[in-house]
Parts: structure tokens; C-alpha cells; sequence
């Protein structure tokens, strides 16, 4: 038979009721002919709750009891998934992650999946079983403790299972009904793409397009898995979403497939600092070290041996850096005139794997900007990415600008 993995995110499976719309749709799957495997997320608001749980309790917590605590929501939801279907007479049971078992390493709230060995589920398919419910988001590391995957993990589990499985695809279901050009709430010109290659979808992903995880993208990348993000919340089961794939397989690919941005952005910039080797290597080592995530990085060219040094991180990391920084220059490791924090900016970015191809796009893009008297403070480039930071205040003006100008609103 062939193997389908259906996925489910917190509010698609809210409450009962929405948890039997859910099973209606996996019993359609079911009546084509295939095995499913459902991967399921925890009830809406749940894993936020018990991540406050945890807090309360014991402010440094124990990573370990963390993730036990952590992945409980998961549990709950596979369980229902598995008695809402056997309510529908699909033979069905649930899994928690360990059951399988999924095996990860053994960094807490952060764990990567290793291995996913499929024979029990396949032995239970064998038999007559028709639907694996599997909890989201957890596994266990070779310790034999309960690890979790990070947040929004459950897409890395659904993606993970698909290859173990050589499923013939893999589909997320969720409260919006595909990827869209940019955030429909801030431009609503935005369009629903019907497709999205692996790697615009994986720098869509990475700066803040929150559909899918980032690591489910690099997996599916990885494993050729055919990923379709669906909505739950449209009555026809087979509603086309948006197919997340492999460049060959977009005929007509835009030079920009979408617009992305970031809002919680903050840039550094260490003034005078010597410019030789091995000050770079300094300063950012301080900066992992506190758990900095530093994101963009621009050095100046120097003047007498000095130069300046700027870098972007999320807002709430700014405090951190900053004494990081302070206390390099107080122990005398690292030397410079002064540290300025401009915490009023974000990022905006072009996607396209047609830039590879294509000359003009940043000079269209820095023009637009301009156009509307907007400041570029810095600018990174990717291959098929072009990121700028930017006045916070202009971000939806931003958006909008470059949707308009690379014609977006004309991507279907
Ligand atoms: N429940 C977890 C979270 O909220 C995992 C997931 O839903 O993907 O992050
Ligand atoms: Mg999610």
C-alpha cells in the first residue's frame, strides 16, 4: 500500500470537534487506499501553557523534564486522533515517539531526529492497521530520555516519517491555506502560491514566513519529499494548497517568488575596533558564547588600522550582546571606541531562485526603496535572496513597494 503522512497543527486540532473534521479527512485518505500516518501537534495554546508551567516551576529548569513536560500535549491529541477514527471504524492506534521509536540526539528542546526505524509501524500496517497516529514534536535520545524538537517541531516529525516511509507525499494541514507572496495581513494584494521550490521556501521559512520550520524544509529538500501545505479549514478535501518542491518540477518560476520579513531586528555596530586577524573571530565567539544569534554581518573598510564592525540579532537578544561586548572591552581582550544599538529596525527581504539567472533585481529593489524615501542601513545578499534592514516604522510600506514592483500580485 501506499504510505500517505497527514499532518495536523495545534488548531486543527483544537478541540473534539475539530479533531473529528480532522479524522474525516484522513478517513478519505484512507478509503483511496493508503496507509496513513497522521502526525499530530497539541491542542492550540497548549505547549505555550506548559511551557509556562514549566517556568513558574522551576525558573533554571532541567532541560530533561522540560521536554517530558513539554512534549505531554502531543500525547493527548494522538490518543483522541486514535478513538476519534476507531469511533469511524478505521482500524487505528496511536504512537508517542519513544514507542516507535523516533530516535534523536540528546540536546533538549532541540533535539534532531536520527533515525526513524519503520519496521513496527510496518508490521502493524501489515496486519491490518490503517492509520499510525503519532505524536509530533518528540522523540528519545540514546539516554532512553524524552527529548523535544523545538518549537513547531511537529512539521520536522511529519516531513522525517514521510521519508522514512518513502511516502507519496506529505501534507501539512494548517489555518492558512498555502504560501503566500507575502503576509496577506500586511499586503493584500498578497497571492496564494500553487508552488514554492525547496529553497525559496527554505529562505522564506528562516526569515519569518512561520508556515513551516525551517528544519522540515531542510529535510524535505534533502529527501526529495513532496511537501503540501493544505488548509484544514476548507471543506473540500482536496483543495490544492501550495506543492513545496523541486525547482525542476516549476515550469514557469518567477524571478521573485515572495517577499519576507522580520520585524524583531536590532543592529550593533562596534565603532574602531583594529581591523587584523582574528578580531572578528573575537567578537563573534563572545557573541555565541552568550547565545547570541547573530543573523547579518558588515565590516567597514578601514582607515588606519580601525575599522567598524555591524551586526544584526533579534531585539530581545540586544542586552545580551551588549554585556557580552562591555565585558570583553573591560577584561582588555577586545578594544573599541564605543557600542551603538539602533533597535528600531527590520528586515526585509526578495526571494527567487530566478535570480540566479537574472541581473537588476537589488538594483530594482534599492530603487523602489528609495522611491519611497526609504533608508537602507545594511544589505546582505544569497544567491537568491537580497535581505535590507531598514526603519521598522517603513516595514509594511516596504512590503508593499516590492509586492507591487516585482508584480506579485500576478504570480498564479
Ligand atoms: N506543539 C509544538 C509547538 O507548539 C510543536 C508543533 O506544534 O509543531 O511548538
Ligand atoms: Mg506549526
Amino acid at each position: 500500500m501506499p504510505v500517505l503522512v497527514m499532518k495536523f497543527g495545534g488548531t486543527s486540532v483544537a478541540n473534539l470537534d475539530r479533531i473529528r473534521r480532522a479524522a474525516k479527512r484522513v478517513g478519505v485518505e484512507v478509503a483511496k487506499g493508503y496507509d496513513v500516518i497522521v502526525i499530530v501537534s497539541a491542542m492550540s495554546g497548549k505547549t505555550n501553557e506548559l511551557v509556562g508551567w514549566v517556568g513558574e516551576t522551576s525558573p533554571l529548569y532541567d532541560a530533561r523534564e522540560y521536554d517530558a513536560v513539554v512534549s505531554s500535549g502531543e500525547n493527548v491529541t494522538a490518543g483522541l486522533m486514535a478513538l476519534t477514527l476507531q469511533e469511524m471504524d478505521i482500524p487505528a492506534r496511536s504512537w508517542q515517539g519513544w514507542q516507535v521509536p523516533v530516535q534523536t540526539t540528546s540536546t533538549h528542546a532541540a533535539a534532531r531526529i536520527e533515525d526513524i526505524p519503520p519496521a513496527n509501524i510496518r508490521q502493524k500496517f501489515a496486519e491490518g492497521m490503517k492509520v499510525a497516529v503519532v505524536a509530533g514534536f518528540q522523540g528519545v535520545s540514546p539516554e532512553g530520555r524524552i527529548t523535544t524538537l523545538g518549537r513547531g517541531g511537529s512539521d520536522t516529525t511529519a516531513v522525517a516519517f514521510a521519508a522514512a516511509f518513502e511516502a507519496e507525499r506529505c501534507d501539512i494541514y494548517t489555518d492558512v491555506d498555502g504560501v503566500y507572496t507575502t503576509d496577506p495581513r500586511i499586503c493584500g494584494k498578497a497571492q496564494k502560491l500553487d508552488k514554492i521550490a525547496f529553497e525559496e521556501m527554505l529562505e522564506l521559512a528562516s526569515l519569518g514566513a512561520k508556515v513551516l520550520q525551517t528544519r522540515s524544509v531542510e529535510l524535505a529538500m534533502r529527501y526529495k519529499v513532496k511537501l503540501r501545505v493544505v488548509s484544514s479549514f476548507e471543506e473540500q478535501s482536496d483543495a490544492a494548497g501550495t506543492l513545496v518542491c523541486d525547482e525542476e518540477e516549476i515550469m514557469e518560476s518567477k524571478i521573485v517568488a515572495g517577499v519576507a520579513y522580520s520585524r524583531d531586528e536590532a543592529k550593533l555596530t562596534l565603532l574602531s575596533v583594529a581591523d587584523r586577524p582574528g578580531i572578528a573571530a573575537l567578537i563573534f565567539t563572545a557573541l555565541s558564547d552568550a547565545g547570541v544569534n547573530v543573523d547579518m554581518i558588515v565590516q567597514n573598510i578601514s582607515e588606519d588600522g580601525r575599522t567598524d564592525m555591524t551586526f544584526s540579532c533579534p531585539t530581545d537578544q540586544v542586552a545580551r550582546a551588549e554585556r557580552a561586548l562591555s565585558e570583553t572591552k573591560e577584561h582588555g581582550v577586545l578594544n573599541f571606541a564605543e557600542l551603538v544599538a539602533d533597535t528600531d529596525v527590520a528586515k526585509v527581504s526578495v526571494v527567487g531562485i530566478g535570480m540566479r539567472s537574472h541581473t537588476g533585481v537589488a538594483a530594482k529593489m534599492f530603487k523602489v526603496l528609495s522611491d519611497d524615501g526609504i533608508n537602507i542601513k545594511v544589505i546582505t545578499t544569497s544567491e537568491i535572496k537580497i535581505s535590507v534592514l531598514i526603519d521598522r516604522k517603513y516595514m509594511e510600506l516596504a512590503v508593499q513597494a516590492l509586492h507591487d514592483a516585482f508584480e506579485l500580485e500576478k504570480a498564479v
